[in-house]
């Protein structure tokens, strides 16, 4: 199964991804996560991707193509994968086309994760993710067993330096203007499932299941 996750930052993509992956046996990619371990490891992507994400702007297109095509060759994906935060614009979701017919590839669906805006900043605002491996909690709605300690790996939990007041309000900006265009996009390819994403996180999953469950 190969499918696009798209909505707002803070929709709950990767909370639902975590089990997407498992029940499907497929392969989160997320380009956050990715940009992310490139910082920390002192990459030259990530130093080229810092001050955008730092002030919760977009990475440009050119780079966060050139990083997908890399990502989409490796031989773990040959079961599926959920792309995670990409596409974001239309040139990357022209891009991603292109790719995936020169791989011979077609997606099954986009799943669209609607959550209004007022939510996404409380949701955001709370957040916290795992140093090691990426995981995020929310501090009231989804907490650790153990406050500040990932469940799964015992990693450190920190609060990102773009889930801070300023830069959430830049990036739902930016998402209205350049990733909500995607809902369209998609749409009129026939390639869209749009899911209510407010409620609990397993009632959630339970109507991404029903959705997903057509395209085994
Ligand atoms: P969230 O999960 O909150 O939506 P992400 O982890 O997906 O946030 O993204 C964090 C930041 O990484 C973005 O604000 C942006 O700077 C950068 N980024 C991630 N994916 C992309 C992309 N596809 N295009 C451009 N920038 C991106
Ligand atoms: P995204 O990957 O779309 O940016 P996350 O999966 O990281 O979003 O979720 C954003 C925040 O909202 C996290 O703190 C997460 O624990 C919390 N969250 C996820 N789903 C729900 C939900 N259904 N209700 C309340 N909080 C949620």
């Amino acid at each position: 199964m190969r499918l696009i996750f798209l909505g707002p930052p803070g929709a709950g993509k990767g909370t639902q991804a975590e089990s997407i992956c498992k029940d499907y046996n497929i392969v989160q990619l997320s380009t956050g996560d990715i940009l992310r371990a490139n910082r920390k490891h002192g990459t030259e992507l990530g130093r080229k991707a810092q001050s955008f994400m730092d002030a919760g702007e977009l990475v440009p297109d050119q780079i966060i193509i050139d990083m997908i095509k890399e990502e989409l060759k490796k031989p773990e994906l040959v079961n599926g994968y959920i792309l995670d935060g990409f596409p974001r614009t239309v040139p990357q979701a022209e891009a991603l086309g292109n790719l995936l017919t020169d791989m011979g590839q077609k997606l099954d669906t986009v799943l669209v994760l609607e959550v209004p805006s007022e939510e996404l900043v409380q949701r955001l605002t709370a957040r916290r993710t795992c140093r090691t491996c990426g995981k995020s909690y929310h501090l009231i709605y989804n907490p650790p067993k153990k406050d500040g300690v990932c469940d799964l790996d015992g990693g450190e939990l920190y609060q990102r330096d773009d889930d801070k007041e300023e830069p959430i309000r830049n990036r739902l900006k930016v998402y209205e203007n350049q990733t909500k265009p995607l809902i369209e996009y998609y749409t009129a390819k026939n390639l869209a499932d749009n899911i209510n994403g407010l409620g609990k996180i397993d009632e959630i999953y339970s109507n991404i299941k029903q959705v997903l469950d057509r395209y085994k």
